[in-house]
């Protein structure tokens, strides 16, 4: 079938690659419809390696996909043929400890797409567990489902922080994962999100989704922060930058007794300030990618709480997937998620 394959870093071709694939009786087979480009499938492009992950041997990019049922396992009874659908693209182990905890996101021997050496989604068909295989509703489109995964990890975020009716949050970072972060603290109850960044044209878009922005080169953020709180400080802070200077000033902004989510992944080992963290009580969370939140995501977007079609800036036919990372790779300010079609 037709991928689009890195054969090493910096080398992308769209070519013919066999993979073996066997329908399990929990299986289905997918037609991949759009796929959605993620800063991880950007990193392995240029550097060919994140962290302990190395490709040493060509690896099919995409793990954000929606598509169709084309085969079904016998065992597979929530889904059928024709049926769009998005999917998970972590294939833990179901019987692990993490997973038999619910942790299944943690599992150590977790196969995630396109993490070296598993394969990813950007190719004609895959085949997947059902369990991890969700039914899109009717009005929520393939490109909006290609967007559930990243729109995963904010969720995830926002269960992690226990978001209470009121809540004042800010997140710091406006790319897609600070986006979809503050899309969710909105739709959980927050009453007031405030988002900080660098780059103005992020911001406006932030602006126009309902999120108070700051942009931090023109003004202060704890002021900022300040002001909206009447001095009291955010509830919630979601660091969604993994920036090492917004990661050691994360506690300044923070409320007596607030939370902060750790979301954003800094590349090397940076410090925290524990006193800061300590005068204020303040409660640490981590998230690592998502755990059971694809219905919830799903039922969001159904219902009109959550419209994540603002954030889809750019689009490619497969044919074009390495211009598509080319673009990626040096987008346009403005540009927030690509996709590509198959
Ligand atoms: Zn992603």
């Amino acid at each position: 079938m037709k991928a689009l394959v890195l054969e090493k870093a910096k080398q992308l071709t769209l070519r013919d690659i066999r993979i073996e694939e066997h329908l399990g009786i929990g299986d289905v087979r997918v037609k991949i419809h759009t796929v959605g480009i993620c800063g991880s499938d950007v990193h392995y492009y240029q550097h060919g390696e994140i962290g302990p992950f190395v490709v040493k041997q060509p690896m099919v990019l995409g793990h954000e996909a929606s598509g169709t049922i084309i085969e079904v396992g016998k065992g597979v009874k929530h889904l059928k043929v024709g049926d769009r659908v998005c999917m998970e693209p972590g294939l833990p182990n179901p019987n692990s400890r993490a997973s038999r905890l619910g942790m299944y996101n943690l599992d150590p021997a977790i196969r995630f797409w396109a993490t070296p050496p598993v394969h990813g989604c950007l190719r004609e068909t895959l085949v997947h567990s059902g369990m991890l295989v969700f039914k899109l509703p009717e009005n929520v489109g393939f490109d909006e489902g290609a967007l559930v995964e990243p729109f995963a990890v904010g969720l995830h975020a926002a269960r992690k922080a226990q978001i209470k009716p009121g809540d004042i949050a800010l997140v710091i970072g406006a790319g897609t994962i600070g986006m979809v972060t503050a899309m969710a603290a909105i739709a959980a109850g927050c009453s007031k999100v405030l988002i900080a960044d660098i780059v103005q044209e992020k911001l406006d878009l932030a602006s126009r989704m309902g999120m108070m922005a700051v942009n931090v080169t023109r003004e202060s953020l704890n002021e900022r922060v300040s002001s909206v709180t009447n001095g009291w400080g955010a509830d919630i802070v979601f660091e969604a930058s993994g920036s090492e200077a917004a990661v050691l000033e994360v506690f300044e902004t923070l409320c007596p007794g607030g939370r902060v989510v750790f979301i954003g992944m800094p590349m090397h080992p940076v410090p925290i300030d524990i006193v800061s963290a300590q005068v204020k009580e303040a409660r640490i969370e981590t998230i690592f990618r998502y755990a059971h939140v694809y219905p919830r995501a799903l039922s969001l977007m159904e219902s009109g709480k959550v419209n994540l079609k603002p954030l889809m800036t750019d689009k490619y036919k497969f044919e074009e997937s390495v211009a598509a990372f080319a673009y990626a790779a040096n987008p346009k300010p403005s540009s927030v998620k690509i996709l590509i079609e198959l």
